[in-house]
């Protein structure tokens, strides 16, 4: 508990002094590359945004994966343009994750968009809409919270958002994206009673893959993630976490198990939070025990830089 209360003491002098856990690489000059728009969790002492991803090639960000509260800044941040955007995946519904996605749609209002943009995430359940769902909830223009948007949805816009949901049920499901340049994969992971996905991106001869929040009991990111090039964890918890939180999210230890075991190129830890903030040299040495590769711990903006092997 004194440990934990220092670090809360450690973060809030950092806030004070304006630290934002801001990194300073550009995705926008890469031909593949994935960037963090949120590295932190639902709170709102940790100084970074909640979950979002966004894949980059050729200068375009192509694939949004998450828009959670301040991902919408991180993207205007990064140059992206809400009319390159080809698909929104969602690994869960969970505000951290969401919240942003309706002031996304706003915005898009001020661009040209004319191509309509598919949405994927999971099915739902007694305590979550699926995500079509969820997008009706948002939008739809009888009964939506933002029906003055439902023209995004009845196809009166330039474009029509077009949500699917993925099964959360079983192991596996595999999803054709409209374009043949990448395939998307996704996979039910254990996030508690919450339906919640692990999404695979295969684009340019590598492999990108969110873990999104889960806890590791469905054993399914082991294999989503074989081979991968880079793995995005979701470090939410310390080893000696247990209840609700472990029943939510993996340990140090369980994160290690998987990139070592789907022999991944390099982890990367995210949707950081005060719980682990300020653990990073435990967490990363429980890590060690498992996994020999690069292990970077995230932070918003930061851009990692694929190596593209096929051609466009
Ligand atoms: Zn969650």
């Amino acid at each position: 508990m004194f440990k934990y209360r220092l670090r809360l003491v450690i973060y809030a002098v950092l806030s004070i002094l304006g630290e934002t856990a801001l990194a300073t690489g550009t995705c926008r000059d890469v031909s593949l590359g994935i960037q963090i728009l949120g590295s932190g969790g639902p709170e709102m002492t940790d100084q970074r945004a909640s979950t979002g991803y966004l894949i980059w090639r050729d200068g375009h960000a192509r694939v949004l994966i998450d828009m959670g509260p301040g991902s919408m800044l991180r993207f205007e941040q990064t140059g992206a343009q809400v009319n390159d955007l080809q698909v929104i995946l969602l690994t869960h519904l969970h505000v951290d994750h969401s919240a942003d996605l309706p002031a996304l749609i706003k915005a898009g209002y001020f661009t040209r968009r004319n191509v309509d943009l598919p949405v994927y995430g999971p099915t739902g359940n007694t305590l979550m809409p699926g995500t079509t769902a969820f997008v009706a909830d948002l939008f739809n223009s009888a009964s939506g919270v933002f029906r003055y948007l439902g023209s995004y949805l009845n196809g009166e816009d330039t474009y029509r958002l077009l949500p699917h949901d993925i099964s959360a049920e079983g192991k596996q499901s595999t999803i054709a994206v409209n374009d043949r340049r990448f395939k998307i994969t996704a996979v039910s992971v254990h996030h508690g009673p919450i339906p919640a996905l692990a999404w695979r991106i295969d684009l340019a001869g590598q492999a990108i893959v969110i873990s999104g929040d889960m806890n590791g009991d469905n054993h399914t990111l082991e294999l989503l993630a074989t081979g991968a090039d880079i793995l995005i964890a979701h470090h939410a918890i310390p080893e000696d976490a247990h209840g609700t939180a472990r029943d939510l999210h993996m340990p140090p230890s369980v994160i290690g198990t998987i990139a070592a075991t789907a022999k991944v190129k390099q982890l990367v830890l995210s949707h950081r939070m005060m719980r682990t903030l300020g653990n990073e040299t435990e967490s990363e040495k429980i890590i060690r025990h498992h996994y020999g590769g690069r292990i970077v711990f995230g932070d918003d903006l930061q851009c990692f830089s694929l190596q593209a092997t096929t051609e466009k």
